[in-house]
């Protein structure tokens, strides 16, 4: 078989150092809010190219406190897409805010002549969505928002590393959202996120919402806040891991370009390689649009190869969210065509010509 995300050998290839930060961290009694984390948090920073990070218990916290610290909240309107992960939206609801969602582009990422569009005298923030591992167009995103003066918050839960002319996702927004949930390409041995910012504003407010609205130092309650902290353990496990990630990104981006020489020429199929020479796309996801969708995973499920389809129903098509007024259609279509193919570093070039194989073989075989 070929494995979708294989933790386990990951794990037993990078024991000795796991197992070594686990009983340094575990030894010292660092539990909460400790130096592992500090290092983690000021780490993540410098390498976003952010003068601060402040690590949260998840991307969803990282979204929804930024829109909290940002003072978004009843009557406000924040436009993203709806082709994303339900967090993003969510994050809007619990701040009683409005969630207005537009359409994407070839991309997958926010059509920026749809958001002009959207934009009404409520709008007060937009967050763009980098998925998949690649920046939307923040040249263009960020003049919309400076002309009509609207907060920008970056969900890049699936782009720490991916950059736009040299500047890194994260870097743009007023903040930049990050999820180190475990299959993400930075990802915790359980839940984590960050955000980065300039804005020392942000980070005070985001330091005490994480921690039921304490400011630690002067030993007050300044807010009513949240329990969301990154907890230390885990910034021990991700210290580990941050040394291995330019080499992870770099693997990556080698499997995007061994799927494209192999897979270009099928003409049933879309590669997710896009125009733009000043992108950096890390490949959290490696998603091809596909004919005959639906039968090309069973059959690939029948050879053994792990597939994943993000997301099969539109969220706004879901009935318990309330957002079915919403007309959509290339998400809609999108949802109809994506796959995503195994990438992570543990497989081999092998593997990964095999999964072309066996896709080609699909073609060659079921003739429409
Ligand atoms: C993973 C993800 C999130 C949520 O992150 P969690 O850490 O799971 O809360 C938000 N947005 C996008 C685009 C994601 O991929």
């Amino acid at each position: 078989t070929v494995r979708f995300v294989d933790p386990k050998k990951h794990y037993q290839a990078h024991k000795k150092e796991y197992d070594a930060a686990l009983e340094d961290v575990l030894l010292r009694g660092d539990l909460i809010l400790r130096k592992d984390l500090e290092k983690f948090e000021k780490r993540f920073a410098a390498f976003v190219g952010t003068k601060y990070a402040i690590g949260v218990n998840s991307g969803f916290d990282a979204l929804h406190l930024s829109l909290k610290a940002a003072g978004i909240g009843t009557q406000d309107e924040v436009i993203t897409v709806a082709h994303t992960f339900v967090a993003t939206i969510a994050a809007i609801v619990h701040t009683r805010a409005n969630p207005i969602l537009i359409d994407v582009g070839k991309d997958f990422n926010m059509d920026v002549e749809k958001l002009k569009a959207a934009i009404t005298k409520k709008t007060k923030a937009i967050i763009p969505v980098h998925l998949n591992g690649r920046i939307c167009d923040m040249e263009a995103i960020g003049q919309i928002a400076r002309e009509h003066n609207l907060i920008v918050v970056e969900d890049a839960a699936q782009a720490l590393g991916a950059a736009y002319t040299g500047k890194r996702a994260g870097a743009f927004g007023l903040t930049g959202c990050f999820s180190l949930y475990p299959f993400k390409i930075l990802g915790a041995f359980g839940d984590g996120g960050m955000v980065t910012t300039n804005s020392k504003k942000m980070r005070e407010m985001l330091r005490m919402l994480r921690d039921h609205g304490q400011d630690r130092a002067k030993g007050a309650v300044m807010l009513y806040g949240f329990n969301a902290r990154l907890d230390n353990v885990q910034a021990a496990i991700l210290n580990v891991k941050f040394n291995y990630y330019p080499s992870w990104i770099k693997r990556r981006r080698e499997i995007a370009k061994l799927y494209y020489k192999k897979l270009r020429h099928i003409r049933n199929l879309a590669l997710p390689h896009f125009e733009g020479k000043e992108y950096f796309d890390v490949y959290q996801n490696y998603v091809i649009r596909a004919e005959r969708r639906d039968a090309l995973k069973s059959y690939l499920t029948r050879k053994g190869i792990e597939t994943l389809i993000s997301w099969q129903k539109p969220v706004h098509h879901q009935k318990g969210l309330n957002l079915q007024h919403f007309r959509l259609p290339e998400t809609v279509r999108l949802c109809r065509e994506v796959l995503s193919l195994p990438l992570n570093t543990e497989l081999t070039d092998e593997e990964i010509a095999d999964v072309c194989a066996a896709i080609q073989n699909f073609y060659d075989t079921h003739k429409s």
